[in-house]
């Protein structure tokens, strides 16, 4: 006849390692099939009689208390946990405590949020391309584009220009309620054919950053003759994008001034007027290109750091919010980003640089839209 057995698991906490330790020394085990040392967080003892089990049972309640016992099973397999009465937290109030402070953190977010809207922070839109056609990562479809600036429309955005942004900043001129910055990089001919008409048709203004050397040249760029009626246009603003497109860092000294003061004369000359901003060609910049591009005369420079703009932060360096994304840029995605961007940037930002130290897997467990 096969022998029963009776599995007793006690839960137990370290201060009682002790009594636990001593306690089960007295359970007559006789011969028994699982005999584990008495380990923290429990033990398991078998035993082969129900008498026996009572006796565990009531040893227990002796000298913890009925009160804080939980006793689970029957006779063949008993665990009895105890909560509570120690130095350890019980399990009920860790998880308020773990809930609570989720909820600090979440608030503390919120308020970040909040706190850095109310300032003077505005958003900078970065974009590219917007067309029907090039399904590439630079790439916004133009009905999603339109629907973008209708929602900038109808939801009291105003568009400014980064003179505008600098003057508030620098001289305090008033900015209008919910300022927001729309630049594109690069001088793509879509933006004469798509980007001009959308913003005219919902009266925005918008920023391009152009790279003189491809106007004219390549037949996905705007001619000069489009720049220069975009300029004129009251609603487009052309500053510069270099004049060849290097990451600038990786230029000498020489290469990086000729990029930045040159392509600066020509938009001077070809437009007639003043070139005062520029957007580094792949957000590429340095300590020296900083100093450099304020040498040549720019009041400010942005890159494709993800963030909003603030003007706590270096002129030369500013942040944006980059619209792109060729069909996985939602219409959703657009309106988080534009409303939460204090939230998600440092998230984004983080999971950038945890996938440049190869950690993509990371990356993929911490979504940002
Ligand atoms: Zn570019």
């Amino acid at each position: 006849m096969s022998t029963k057995w009776t599995f007793v698991r006690v839960v137990y906490y370290m201060q009682k390692r002790e009594f636990v330790n001593s306690f089960l020394e007295e359970i007559p085990l006789g011969e028994t099939p699982h005999s584990l040392p008495c380990e923290n967080p429990y033990s398991l003892t078998a035993i082969r009689e129900s008498s026996i089990v009572k006796a565990v049972r009531q040893r227990i309640v002796e000298h913890l208390g009925k009160g804080s016992l939980k006793l689970f099973g029957n006779t063949e397999h008993l665990t009895i946990k105890r909560y509570g009465g120690g130095k350890r937290k019980p399990r009920l109030l860790r998880r308020v405590l773990y809930i609570l402070l989720a909820l600090a953190l979440l608030l503390f977010l919120v308020c970040a949020c909040l706190l850095q809207s109310a300032s003077r922070a505005v958003p900078v839109l970065n974009y590219h391309q917007i067309n029907d056609w090039a399904e590439n990562p630079l790439t916004v479809h133009t009905d999603q584009f339109e629907k973008q600036m209708k929602y900038l429309k109808e939801n009291g955005y105003h568009t400014i220009t980064p003179a505008e942004l600098l003057d508030a900043w620098q001289k305090g001129t008033p900015l209008p309620e919910k300022p927001v910055v729309l630049t594109f990089d690069d001088g793509y001919v879509d933006n004469y054919q798509n980007v001009y008409p959308i913003l005219r048709k919902y009266g925005l203004k918008g920023t391009i950053f152009v790279v003189t050397d491809f106007m004219s040249q390549y037949p996905n760029y705007m001619t000069w003759e489009q720049v220069a009626e975009l300029n004129g246009s009251g609603i487009i603003d052309i500053e510069s994008h270099t004049l060849s497109h290097p990451e600038l860092d990786k230029l000498d000294k020489d290469d990086r001034w000729h990029q930045l003061k040159d392509s600066k004369d020509i938009l001077e000359e070809r437009l007639n007027k003043k070139i005062s901003f520029i957007a580094y060609p792949c957000g590429s910049y340095d300590e020296e290109l900083e100093q450099l591009t304020k040498d040549a005369g720019y009041r400010a420079a942005f890159t494709v750091h993800y963030g909003l703009t603030d003007p706590s932060e270096n002129p030369f360096v500013l942040d944006r919010i980059p619209i792109f994304g060729g069909n996985s840029h939602t219409f959703l995605r657009f309106k988080l980003r534009l409303a939460f961007t204090p939230i998600f940037a440092p998230i984004e930002n983080f999971n950038r640089s945890l996938a440049r130290e190869g950690h993509s897997v990371l990356t993929r467990i911490i979504p940002t839209p």
